[in-house]
């Protein structure tokens, strides 16, 4: 966009206006973190948040592509806008993210959606402004998708209030999984600068926050690029700023070494909590999905995890129905998670995606099997998790409050050192205080507990 470009009368014209905007978050946590920084930059154009869509001026959907069911919901959800453009013909309604990643998704979208004026990139968002005034003051449909680009540093950010937020450390992923999208979408790895992420998570504290969780696809490779950088370094630097916790997601098993367990370790504001998807089972399907390591391999890391922190609180992404997955090789998967005893996990069923190798294999898993796959994992995983909820009854740990409980009245809620959702009796007031918590009882995926010293 090389056209005239005015900013103060952009910002004029928004708050003269008392223009508003809605975002609408599909996907994983790096979809919600850039929602945030589009919120950032709208605010300080003089935009406010509406709290209804059919309400705001500019309506965004940050896309997500990683499974089929989530893009025909976005397009299910972009259509219904029309009814709303007839009342309000001026809302902006606009369409980001992953899906305008994938080659020809935006013009397609265009197509089919002529209401719909602006589609852009995963890395485009601080050209934000411009697109706006082009589509107010020229009357034009924007589309800006550029592929690889590296992401702008000092972008404003509206964050979710204290005590959480998300530090993205990394953008893109090298690793080629055969059946995930992100390499295609999301671009290369490029890590940021230590002093950059060390210089975020200190202004971070000074605005209250006490947790931070480090964002990358796959934060283990994190410095690569960079001479003698590694992702744990990065950890002890962010450990040294004194921040109250530190989590970080996702792990590649191949990547995940001593070190990095010898770091988290070391440090008591590390939480004791990994993240390490395993995917699968199976070696001969871990292969066939490119994930570079074994069963046997995997395995050992988690022995060698639990020998260094006995106490971590585990977790994993399992996918079941991965083309040509045999009845013994999902069983495989069933025994490494009964062997492994994960605390919680994230259980998915295989979703083709266009442009993917996966997608292209012969032997494509009958839905009927997948689904009764699907339902043994799930059935097992819930047991397994109460499981590990019921061992935690009686023990003492730290919470940090973060707001009100969505299941009762008159309790607040929070996670554990290890990432485990407690609900308890207490007060509002409570919210950013790390207190100490005696579990009283175990439910399904989160635990009760009382305020110790009450
Ligand atoms: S590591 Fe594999 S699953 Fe994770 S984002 Fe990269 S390609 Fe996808």
């Amino acid at each position: 966009m090389e056209k005239n470009f005015d900013i103060e009368k952009l910002e004029r014209y928004i708050i003269d206006n008392s223009l508003t905007y809605y975002i609408e978050t599909y996907g994983c946590q790096m979809n919600a973190h850039d929602s945030e920084k589009i919120s950032g930059i709208l605010s300080s154009l003089g935009y406010s948040r509406a709290q209804d869509k059919d309400k705001a001026d500019l309506v965004l959907f940050n896309t997500c592509c990683v499974r089929e069911n989530a893009e025909n919901k976005i397009y299910g959800n972009v259509g219904k806008m029309k009814q709303y453009k007839k009342h309000n013909e001026d809302m902006i309604v606009g369409v980001c993210g992953c899906m305008m990643q994938q080659k020809g998704v935006a013009d397609d979208l265009f197509r089919m959606f002529p209401f719909v004026e602006l589609a852009f990139g995963t890395t485009n968002m601080q050209d934000l402004p411009e697109m706006l005034y082009h589509i107010i003051f020229d009357k034009e449909r924007i589309k800006l998708i550029e592929d690889d680009k590296i992401a702008e540093e000092n972008v404003p950010m509206k964050r979710t209030p204290p005590p959480l937020s998300t530090v993205n450390i990394m953008q893109g992923c090298n690793n080629f999984c055969t059946y995930c999208i992100v390499p295609y979408v999301r671009g290369r790895e490029h890590s940021r600068r230590i002093g950059d992420i060390i210089t975020e998570v200190e202004s971070l504290m000074k605005d209250g926050y006490r947790e931070v969780m480090l964002l990358g696809q796959n934060v283990n490779s994190y410095g690569s690029e960079f001479d003698r950088v590694t992702f744990p370094m990065l950890l002890e630097e962010v450990a040294k700023t004194g921040i109250d916790r530190i989590r970080f997601m996702t792990s590649h098993p191949k990547d995940a070494t001593l070190e990095l367990f010898e770091t988290m370790a070391r440090h008591d504001n590390i939480c004791n909590q990994l993240h390490l998807p395993v995917q699968a089972g199976s070696s001969r399907v871990l292969k066939a999905m490119n994930r570079r390591y074994t069963r046997e391999d995997y395995l050992s890391l988690i022995k060698t995890l639990r020998s260094i922190i006995p106490d971590v609180v585990l977790s994993s992404d399992i996918m079941i129905g991965f083309p040509g997955e045999t009845d013994d090789e999902f069983e495989e998967t069933v025994s490494l998670m009964e062997e492994v005893r994960y605390d919680s996990a994230f259980t998915f069923v295989y979703s083709p995606r266009k442009g993917t190798p996966a997608a292209e294999m012969p032997d494509q898993i009958p839905e009927e099997i997948k689904q009764k796959r699907i339902m043994k994992i799930v059935a097992l995983q819930n047991r397994i998790t109460y499981e590990s909820n019921l061992k935690d009854v009686g023990r003492s740990d730290r919470v940090l409050v973060e707001g009100k409980s969505s299941r009762d009245e008159g309790f607040i809620a929070g996670k554990t050192d290890g990432g485990k959702m407690v609900n308890l009796r207490g007060d509002i007031s409570l919210v950013g205080q790390i207190i100490p918590v005696r579990i009283a009882e175990a439910k399904k995926t989160t635990l009760v507990g009382e305020i110790e010293g009450r």
